[in-house]
């Protein structure tokens, strides 16, 4: 999954079910890997079942079989696990205050990736973690910034880099006295530099052998020689060896030069999250410079848009800065929506009725995201969720925080 609003929609539902919080030890979790047989799943719940009969608080019992029996019943409805495994949640969740208000709640689910291991979990809380580990991004990058002065390892994942270690060296300036003083300086030296990207190579290791997997590729950059001098060494473990991809010659050390190097290896970085959110906020805003009818920009355009089936592509900011309330009329049933920014709470105050004109009213905040995004797949516009911490993201808030690409021109 990339920034798509699929996986936006999968992180809200992992936050949602983490807000359900059972009474008691009551809420199953079951994660089943595919290939296992539905009827010896079935099998093991009816063990689940009576096992449970020795629970002995009342209601804790009747709700944990319950939440079986409900299971069970689902999973009859299935001649084969689907080719991801199957992810349930069951339990009785409390609708009030009250002890006994609770409700027998389920969510099967085909998960995005494949269920690795048979789990089977009964707690208070629903065990989300191997689903949150699926909606984690997973692809980064390994970048390696140096030169003889010392080096930076950092790693780029999503639409982020982070540094995860600095590394210095403690290599004395070249001098240029003569003689046998100087050669022996210059052996001092040379065992300086090795000994450095030696350590270099170490906390290289460290950082990015436990995430082997995830590295799409490790850039190495930097000013002067040591960059390739460090690379050719075969400092780094050899199974990061193989993943380097290139070696840039930078101007810049340190961070400043991690961001070079982003830059500069834009065209290895293409598949990346960060360049992919990059491209989207770029698009819209050389088509505003040339073509601005096909761009549509603010809630209130790209909302019409989205209506008439004009938008092709939907750019939203993760954080957007405004919301959508539901207001309901408390005495007539009237209902309005309404669409402020998030720091403006007041106007609602003084709402009257326009039909009956009573003042009292319930209203209901709607995920704007959400929102939009099921305008998107009702007429088949591609939503992409924006990550807001990165230069395009402030980019885009300056247009309200929602742009959309449209299919044709609307405008004049
Ligand atoms: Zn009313």
């Amino acid at each position: 999954m990339s920034l798509t609003y699929e996986r936006y929609e999968f992180k809200k539902f992992i936050k949602e079910l983490k807000s359900k919080v059972g009474r008691g030890t009551e809420l199953i979790s079951l994660y089943i890997p595919p290939g296992r047989n539905v009827y010896d799943v079935v099998k093991y719940l009816r063990d689940e079942y009576d096992q449970a009969s020795n629970i002995k608080d009342k209601l804790t019992r009747k709700n944990v079989q319950s939440a079986i029996e409900s299971i069970i019943q689902r999973l009859k409805l299935y001649r084969k696990i689907p080719e991801n495994g199957l992810v349930v949640f069951c339990g009785a969740i409390p609708q009030g205050k009250d002890r006994g208000t609770e409700k027998i709640e389920i969510y099967v689910i085909e998960p995005p990736e494949p269920v690795r291991s048979f789990q089977y979990v009964c707690d208070h809380e629903f065990y989300l973690e191997p689903l949150e580990e699926m909606a984690r991004e997973k692809k980064a990058y390994g970048l390696i910034v140096m030169d003889r002065g010392g080096g930076v390892i950092a790693l780029l994942r999503g639409s982020n880099y982070k540094i995860l270690n600095w590394v210095s060296s403690d290599i004395p300036p070249k001098h240029s006295a003569g003689g046998q003083s100087q050669r022996r300086f210059e052996r001092i030296r040379e065992e300086r530099v090795h000994d450095f990207f030696k350590r270099l190579g170490i906390r290289a290791n460290e950082a990015f052998l436990p995430i082997e997997d995830e590295l799409e590729g490790i850039i190495i950059g930097g000013p002067g020689d040591a960059r390739e001098k460090f690379e050719e060494g075969n400092f780094l473990d050899y199974r990061l060896q193989k993943k380097v991809v290139a070696n840039i010659p930078l101007s810049y050390t340190e961070e400043q030069g991690v961001r070079e190097l982003i830059i500069k290896a834009e065209d290895l970085l293409k598949e990346s999250t960060l360049y992919k959110e990059k491209t989207l906020v770029e698009e819209v805003f050389r088509l505003l410079a040339r073509e601005s009818g096909k761009v549509a920009y603010g809630i209130h355009e790209v909302e019409t848009a989205l209506m008439n089936g004009a938008a092709e592509k939907v750019l939203i900011l993760e954080d957007i800065p405004v919301k959508k309330i539901k207001i309901r009329c408390s005495q007539c049933g009237y209902e309005e929506q309404r669409i402020l920014r998030k720091d403006r709470e007041v106007l609602l105050k003084d709402w009257k009725c326009p039909t009956c004109g009573a003042t009292i009213y319930e209203s209901e905040e709607v995920d704007i995201i959400e929102y939009l995004g099921e305008l998107g797949k009702q007429t088949g516009a591609e939503i992409f969720v924006i990550s807001s911490d990165t230069e395009w993201g402030t980019q885009l808030r300056a247009l309200g925080g929602v742009a959309a690409v449209l299919r044709y021109e609307t405008r004049e």
